[in-house]
C-alpha cells in the first residue's frame, strides 16, 4: 500500500463529506457528529426555524439576567431537557451561561476560576494556577489552556503530577471521558482546588444516566447532545454567582455575547427533542436518545466483533449500569473508540494512516502513548461502514 502524503489527506479525506471511493481516506480524527444528520432528516420540518430580517438585531437578550446575552427561550429549553433526561440539576437556583461551543466556556471557566477572589481567597500568589486533568485527557485542554500564555493559569498535565500541598489549582474532569469513554471523578482531593466538570458526553446515547450531576461548574454542548456541532453552542451550569458573573464577563469582552440566531435555533432543536418524549403519540424513530443509542450500540457491537477477531487491537472493557432514563441496564457506547495496538507497532496512528488510509488521533495528544489512537464513532454510516471494511482487510 502506498504511503499517504499530507496534500492527499487534505483533498480526498472524508471529513465533512462521505467517502467517494473504496480507497478514500477515512477521516476519524475529529469527533464530527455527522451521524446525527440521518435522525434530523427523519424529523422533517419539526426543527425548522425561520428568522425574519428584523429579528435578533439587538446585542441584548435579557438585561434582567446575569447572563444578559442568554436567550430566555434557550435557557428554558436547557432546563427542560435536563429535567427530562435527569442528567444534571439545572433548576432556577443555578446560573446558565451560554457560550460559542463549550470550548469558549472552558476558557471562560479558566478565567473565572483563576480571577475569583471568592473562589481562591488566598489567591494564586501571583503565579499562574496549574490546570490538570487525569490521563488520558481531552487533547484540546492543553492547547486551549496555553494558547495565550496567560499569567493567570497554565497547563500542568496529568492530575497525578500535582503535589498534595495547599497551592490552588484547577482540575478538569471529563466524564464520560474523551478519549476513553470511562467515567471519571476528580482525582485530587484537596480543598485548594476547583473543578470544571466537562459533561459533553453525559447523555443516554453514550452512557447510563445514573444520577443527576450536581457539580459547581458543569459544561454541556449541543455538539454531542443533538449533533449540531456547527451551531457552535454550549452551556455552563454554575452554582456560584461570582463565577457565573466572571464567565459572563469573559464572553462579553471576547465576543460581546453569543449568536442569537444560533440560540433560537438551539432552543427549537432542544424543544423538538423534549416534545418527542412528552407527546403521547410520538413515534419511536423521532426519539433522539433512543435512535442515537441504537446506532451507537450497533456500531460498538460491530467494532468489538472485528477487533476480537483480529487479535491485533484491544478496546476498553466496560461494565453495564442501570440507566434511570432508559429504564434498563446498559453498557456505555462512547463517542470514541480508544483503540490500543497489541502488536509490535509502536505508532498506531502512523500505521493506520500510512498503511490503511485511516486518520485517527494519536494517544500522545491525550497524555498517553502512541500505541493508542482515538477513533470517532460519530461519523456518517458510509464512513463508519468503510472503516469497518478497512479494518477487516488488515492482515497482521
Ligand atoms: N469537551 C469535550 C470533551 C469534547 O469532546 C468537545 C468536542 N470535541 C468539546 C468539549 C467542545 O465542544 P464544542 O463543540 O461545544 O466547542
Amino acid at each position: 500500500t502506498s504511503v499517504l502524503k499530507e496534500d492527499e489527506i487534505s483533498v480526498s479525506s472524508t471529513s465533512g463529506s462521505i467517502p467517494i471511493s473504496m480507497d478514500s481516506i477515512i477521516n476519524l480524527n475529529h469527533g464530527d457528529p455527522t451521524m446525527y444528520e440521518k435522525f434530523w432528516r427523519q424529523t422533517g420540518n419539526a426543527a425548522e426555524l425561520v428568522i425574519p430580517g428584523s429579528q435578533t438585531m439587538s446585542y441584548f437578550s435579557d438585561v434582567t439576567n446575569l447572563c444578559w446575552f442568554l436567550e430566555p427561550e434557550f435557557a428554558a429549553e436547557i432546563r427542560r431537557l435536563h429535567r427530562l433526561v435527569g442528567n444534571a440539576i439545572a433548576g432556577p437556583d443555578r446560573y446558565i451561561i451560554v457560550g460559542t461551543g463549550s470550548s469558549q466556556l472552558f476558557q471562560a471557566a479558566l478565567f473565572a476560576l483563576s480571577t475569583s477572589p471568592e473562589v481562591f481567597s488566598h489567591g494564586g500568589g501571583g503565579r499562574p494556577l496549574p490546570v490538570v486533568s487525569s490521563v488520558p485527557y481531552y487533547s484540546s485542554y492543553p492547547a486551549a489552556t496555553d494558547l495565550l500564555q496567560s499569567g493567570l493559569f497554565h497547563w500542568a498535565g496529568d492530575a497525578s503530577s500535582l503535589k498534595e500541598d495547599d497551592e490552588p489549582y484547577i482540575e478538569v474532569v471529563c466524564s464520560p471521558s474523551n478519549p476513553d469513554g470511562l467515567l471519571k471523578t476528580a482525582s485530587v482531593s484537596s480543598n485548594s482546588g476547583k473543578v470544571i466538570h466537562d459533561l459533553a458526553y453525559y447523555w443516554p446515547q453514550y452512557t447510563a444516566i445514573t444520577t443527576p450531576a450536581d457539580h459547581d461548574l458543569m459544561l454541556f454542548t449541543a455538539s454531542k447532545c443533538t449533533g449540531h456541532a456547527g451551531m457552535r453552542l454550549g452551556w455552563a451550569i454554575v452554582k456560584n454567582r461570582d463565577v457565573a458573573k466572571r464567565m459572563t464577563k469573559f464572553i462579553e469582552v471576547s465576543t460581546i455575547g453569543v449568536s442569537k440566531d444560533s440560540q433560537l435555533r438551539a432552543a427549537k432543536i432542544l424543544k423538538t427533542v423534549s416534545d418527542q418524549y412528552e407527546l403521547e403519540e410520538a413515534e419511536d424513530f423521532t426519539k433522539l436518545f433512543h435512535v442515537a443509542r441504537n446506532t451507537m450500540r450497533d456500531r460498538w457491537q460491530t467494532l468489538r466483533l472485528v477487533i476480537a477477531a483480529s487479535n491485533a487491537f484491544s478496546l476498553p472493557v466496560f461494565q453495564p449500569e442501570y440507566c434511570n432514563f432508559m429504564k434498563e441496564n446498559t453498557l456505555p457506547f462512547p463517542a470514541f473508540a480508544w483503540l490500543k495496538c497489541e502488536r509490535d507497532i509502536d505508532d498506531c496512528e502512523s500505521f493506520l494512516r500510512q498503511k490503511h488510509k485511516i486518520l485517527t488521533r494519536s494517544g500522545e495528544h491525550f497524555g498517553a502513548d502512541a500505541k493508542h489512537v482515538r477513533i470517532s464513532m460519530l461519523d456518517r454510516v458510509e464512513t463508519f461502514d468503510m472503516f469497518i471494511e478497512r479494518l477487516l482487510s488488515i492482515d497482521l
